[in-house]
């Protein structure tokens, strides 16, 4: 039996939850489901805050992390390379279309304090020290060290470091509604897409990049906008010349049915940032992938522009290790095809939950309820594992359920939210 009351400072976490000894202490995963010191079995419908991706304890995965444990733990990547690393870095460039250099770190916040800083470095390499602000969305959200919540403020959390932040701009709200306006590239002629774009021109002198979670807000409540709207945002970043930064932590490899949110949009973002799932949430891993003309401008001669940023444990081999399989993994399972059967699913369940406010994109489904930590109390008590977002309670299942699993996980979802009202 372990203890019930420990010291950990459980992120996010109610006091009163951590007082009242209500976290279950999990002492194993296996497929989709963790298990607790009780044998209580949960199925983790929210992939681990939206890492593990293909479960628990895959078998390949695994074996990986557990070769690559004899073989190379750690070496730094400063002045030093090492395989596992090199290999990720150049899949990586390939997978976000090409031509690029990959900045590792650890977490989802690591990779977007990179890209904050690399922005703003480029453009103080080609002699342009103005460009020093952000813009990005509404209620947006890109992880909790100091530059991530200036670009990702959100009151909730962050409300208490206001003063720290660095001013940034934000974008005029979208307005996205599939009954409303059509929205699907090439047509997106929504005003706020407009009023968005002129914003981008009128900052354009000082804007170093505009950051995005491209068409869906995770922490903002798996809010979803069309990829009309973010080509429109591309579109202008290139000719404000502003760069452009998709956040792909939450959204990347095959969330939305494609490789990374942005390919919906078919634009070439400047600068992308992936992390969970990269590993499959099996080790801290995440990056920074950089268009390589950025790269090109941190040369140390004449000038010395040496990116003086980096993290210990960035590009861990056995994080690399575990990446590379993930990665593996994602190639062999036909996801495009099996998001889209599961997709069709959700857009079906959506439809019996009319009048209620419920959405989808790719393998996530949302809905809007009127008491979402009951839904949730509901849901454990089937077995299921969630985490509402404020008035959103969501589906964010790993991919590997067999369509059995998948099915009760759907019914029993739609089930909970109808009884809710
Ligand atoms: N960006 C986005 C879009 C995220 O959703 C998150 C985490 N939920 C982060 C960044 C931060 O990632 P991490 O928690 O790994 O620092």
């Amino acid at each position: 039996m372990l203890p019930r009351t420990d010291h950990i400072w459980h992120p996010y976490t109610k006091y009163s939850v951590w007082a009242g000894g209500q976290c279950p202490i999990i002492v194993r995963g296996k497929g989709p489901y963790l298990y607790d010191d009780q044998d209580n079995r949960y199925l983790d419908a929210i992939s681990s805050w939206w890492a593990c991706s293909l479960g628990h304890s895959h078998p390949r995965l695994v074996a990986t992390i557990q070769k690559q444990a004899g073989i190379l733990q750690h070496s730094i990547l400063g002045n030093l390379s090492h395989k596992q690393g090199l290999t990720l870095a150049e899949r990586l460039s390939s997978w976000t279309g090409g031509n690029r250099q990959i900045h590792f770190a650890s977490d989802g916040a690591g990779a977007v304090e990179a890209a904050i800083k690399i922005a703003v470095q480029y453009w103080h390499n080609i002699g342009n020290t103005k460009k020093t602000t952000f813009a990005s969305l509404q209620n947006p959200y890109h992880g909790d060290t100091m530059g991530a919540v200036s670009v990702g403020f959100m009151e909730t959390f962050h409300q208490a470091f206001r003063p720290l932040a660095f001013p940034t701009h934000t974008l005029p709200p979208i307005q996205c509604d599939p009954k409303r306006c059509e929205f699907s590239p090439p047509h997106c002629t929504g005003a706020c897409a407009d009023q968005a774009v002129a914003m981008i021109h009128q900052q354009e002198k000082e804007l170093a990049a505009v950051i995005v979670e491209p068409l869906c807000q995770g922490a903002a409540g798996m809010k979803m906008y069309g990829s009309g709207f973010l080509q429109r945002i591309a579109a202008a970043c290139r000719d404000a010349g502003v760069l452009l930064i998709t956040d792909e932590v939450a959204m990347g490899f095959y969330r939305t049915g494609t490789r990374f949110a942005f390919d919906h949009a078919g634009i070439r973002p400047d600068i992308v940032c992936v992390g969970k799932a990269l590993s499959a949430g099996t080790l801290p891993i995440s990056a920074a992938a950089v268009d390589r003309a950025i790269f090109e401008t941190f040369r140390d001669h004449p000038l010395d522009n040496t990116f003086y940023h980096g993290h210990t444990f960035a590009g861990n081999p056995l994080a690399a290790a575990a990446a590379n399989t993930a990665l593996d993994l994602y190639e062999e399972m036909d996801l495009p095809d099996l998001v889209h059967s599961r997709s069709q699913a959700i857009q079906k369940a959506l439809t019996s939950l009319e009048p209620i406010r419920a959405r989808h994109l790719g393998l996530i489904m949302a809905a809007e309820v009127p008491d979402p930590q009951r839904v949730a109390k509901a849901l454990l008590n089937s077995g299921i594992l969630t985490r509402p977002l404020g008035n959103t309670i969501y589906l964010m299942p790993p991919f590997i359920l067999t369509d059995e699993q998948w099915s009760e996980l759907l019914e029993n979802f739609v089930s909970e939210i109808k009884n809710s009202f």
